[in-house]
């Protein structure tokens, strides 16, 4: 298996005038399971269907498994499972005659029952196997996306607001699903929920407006750290390693591609003065310095200015 799972190296995406996408770059390892969250039109559609090779970037490059988007769409195709924002399906065909339609579509042609047994299984199709998907509820049929998109065992899984349109038991149904089967793959999927993003990730990724504004473990979210939370905005962007020998500096987060920084420490009342004259020795100039919030959602709301 390639050492990393999704690159993405400056993506930038027009649609005319309007940016969707600025100049965006992040990298997913195996298994890592990825929240991808953001305020409406932040362009986290955008960015998983350039993934999924179905939309070219304006500008930029992205791999999925080491295989470029851009040419080698064979491979790339083999290694994502996508769940579309709306998955369109056919109302009047039985559950297992689409996924067998499915299947015919990734060419996969030997133990064609098994797998469909296999994976009804998986995601709790069982009892509404034999219906037509017409009269499935929304929660069963977002079960059948997501068996659409499992069916060939891909490495990566794309999945666009999975949870959107769900009522409550669904929605924790449908966690739970994708918390299971990221047990196995490496997945990034969007939404616009935070406890979500908590309850199943690991990691979160926050778009704004087109930018990559923040990208934090989820452990540091849950566990929020004690002592003080300093976001730094400097002239010249500078790289993590940079902040080694500040004093009290327990770990700084990479906020605006190297311009931004939040840097949690393990306090004292003169941190600020010290984070300046930390620069001042470094020669870097310092625009702005302001006391965060270690809370998720007052990072978020900073961040993008929108309530989530
Ligand atoms: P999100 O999924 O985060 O809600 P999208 O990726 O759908 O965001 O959209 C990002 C921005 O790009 C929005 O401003 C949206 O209006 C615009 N956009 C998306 N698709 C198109 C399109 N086909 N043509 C023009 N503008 C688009
Ligand atoms: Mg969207």
């Amino acid at each position: 298996a390639a050492a990393v799972s999704i690159k993405v190296e400056n993506i930038t995406k027009t649609y005319g005038a309007q940016v969707a996408l600025s100049s965006v770059s992040f990298a997913l390892k195996p298994g890592e399971v990825v929240g991808f969250l953001g305020p409406n039109g932040a362009g986290k559609s955008t960015m998983l269907k350039i993934l999924t090779g179905y939309l070219p970037p304006s500008s930029g490059a992205a791999w999925i498994c080491g295989f470029s988007v851009l040419e080698s769409e064979k491979e790339v195709k083999r290694r994502i499972g996508y769940l579309p924002e709306h998955n369109p399906l056919y109302l009047d065909q039985y559950v297992v005659e689409f996924l067998e339609f499915c299947l015919g579509l990734h060419g996969i042609r030997k133990g064609r029952t098994q797998r469909i047994n296999e994976i009804i299984d998986l995601v709790g199709l069982g009892p509404e196997r034999h219906k037509k998907i017409g009269q499935l509820s929304k929660g069963y049929r977002q079960r059948i996306g997501l068996a659409q998109a499992l069916l060939h065992k891909p490495e990566v899984l794309l999945l666009d607001e999975p949870t959107t349109g769900l009522d409550p038991n669904q929605l924790v149904e449908i966690r739970a699903l994708i918390k299971e089967i990221g047990k196995e793959k490496t997945v990034l999927f969007s939404t616009h929920i935070l406890p979500e993003v908590e309850a199943i990730c690991q990691r979160v990724l926050i778009l704004n407006h087109g930018q990559l504004v923040a990208d934090r473990s989820v452990q540091a979210i849950a566990q929020p750290i004690k002592g003080q939370m300093i976001t730094v905005e400097l002239h010249q962007p500078v790289k993590k390693h940079d902040w080694q020998g500040l004093i009290h500096l327990i770990d700084a987060v990479e906020m605006n591609n190297g311009k931004s920084w939040q840097l949690n420490g393990s306090g004292s009342d003169d941190w600020r003065a010290q984070i300046a004259l930390f620069a001042k020795k470094k020669d870097w100039l310092i625009i702005s310095m302001a006391e965060t919030s270690n809370k998720m959602e007052d990072v978020f709301r900073q961040l993008t200015g929108s309530e989530l």
